[in-house]
């Protein structure tokens, strides 16, 4: 390999063409189409989702609307699918997280608790992470009664068979509910506003699950109001929906074990605990761009800012992919797109500044 492992390189020697950061699959596609134009890219992976590579998808089960899967793939068989085509093509991956990167000064520094490497573009592919609520007992009870993943710790023996809560009310939150009721004895639904956000395809699944039970007309129109309906009227053996209700902390019983969450109405100001062994959070998520803070333009909410309609971020040879820079769109196969946009970028970077 030609990355340096401690001493620092030196300018205009084992200076990399692009380091990625990133394995998602705005990392990997950009891997696969720098490989191939042999850029030789070094991939910095990370760990941070799940302590493995692949990213986000490697937290879900099936992914029906990759194309070119008409029958649907698993999120960590398709990641590892993007992993081994970049390998194929040469991209050198280091299942390493990132650490400090410098982009002010030329050529451009990434270091992990491994390596050191010079550069001459990166493209930052860091995605995002789960949101967390921050309440007071949330670090005590993370990981022992709390978690941002219910694919990934849904069938933990800590949760089978108890009662859980999901709070969200968004497709996240939605989804997580619904897979929850594989495992769980009942699963409620921890919603701060009165109506949910989740888009119609996931209302109508939970609506699916109303149908194992009982008869539901097919043509029936469901809008947010109609559905909280549905749950009335129908009464879901597997999922409550608790609309207006601000999560307010978790509880444990004599043991120290969680043993349920302490719940506030927005509209009466009524507190009451609910009886739950596990609470996951589906708040949505956070761009993990803390690397760039103070170098490259930040929105607001932390996304990379990059050109319309390109990966070019503020600085000039740092390129941006994949949900770390997407408030909106947020998909696999956007990400790849970002992802392919970025490699190209990067390639005729190199041959203009060369
Ligand atoms: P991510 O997938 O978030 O990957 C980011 C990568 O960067 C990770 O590998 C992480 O370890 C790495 N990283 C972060 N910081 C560092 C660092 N400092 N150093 C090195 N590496 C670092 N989309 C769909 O299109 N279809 C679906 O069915 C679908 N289902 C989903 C289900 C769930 C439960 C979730 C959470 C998301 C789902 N999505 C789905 C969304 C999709 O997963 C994301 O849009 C997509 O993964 C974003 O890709 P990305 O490459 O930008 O980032």
């Amino acid at each position: 390999s030609s990355v340096d492992t401690d001493a620092p390189s030196s300018p205009g020697k084992g200076v990399e063409n692009l380091v990625i950061i990133g394995s998602g699959p705005a990392g990997y596609t950009a891997a696969i189409y720098a490989a191939r134009a042999n850029l030789k890219p070094v991939v910095f992976e990370g760990y941070q989702v799940g302590g493995v590579p692949g990213g986000q998808l490697m937290t879900t089960t099936e992914v029906e609307n990759f194309p070119g899967f008409p029958d649907g793939i698993t999120g960590p068989d398709l990641m590892d699918r993007m992993r081994r085509q970049a390998e194929r093509w040469g991209a050198e991956l280091f299942q390493e997280d990132v650490e400090y990167i410098d982009v002010k000064n030329s050529p451009f520094t990434v270091k992990s608790s491994e390596r050191k490497v010079q550069c001459h573009s990166i493209v930052y592919a860091t995605g995002a992470t789960a949101k967390r609520l921050r309440l007071p007992r949330e670090d005590e009870f993370w990981s022992r009664g709390i978690s941002a993943c219910a694919i990934c710790d849904g069938a933990s023996p800590l949760f089978k068979g108890q009662v859980l809560a999901v709070v969200g009310g968004g497709d996240t939150a939605t989804e997580e509910a619904i897979y929850l009721t594989k495992y769980a004895r009942h699963v409620h639904l921890l919603v701060r506003r009165d109506q949910l956000r989740a888009s119609k395809a996931m209302q109508d699944r939970i609506v699916d699950l109303l149908l194992y039970s009982t008869y539901f007309p097919f043509d029936y129109m469901i809008s947010p109001v109609d559905y909280r309906e549905c749950f009335r009227v129908f009464n879901n053996p597997n999922i409550t929906v608790h609309f207006n209700t601000e999560t307010v902390d978790v509880v444990s019983n004599t043991k120290g074990q969680m043993s349920g969450i302490l719940l506030r109405k927005l509209d009466t100001g009524e507190e009451s605990v609910l009886e739950a062994k596990g609470l996951f959070y589906g708040i949505g998520h956070s761009p993990n761009s803390q690397l760039l803070e103070g170098q490259v333009e930040l929105d607001s909410a932390g996304y990379v800012v990059v050109e319309e309609g390109s990966a070019k971020t503020s600085i000039e040879g740092v390129f941006a992919a994949g949900d770390v820079q997407d408030h909106e769109w947020r998909q696999a196969v956007t990400a790849a797109g970002s992802g392919c946009v970025a490699a190209l970028s990067v390639e005729r970077y190199l041959v203009r500044s060369n």
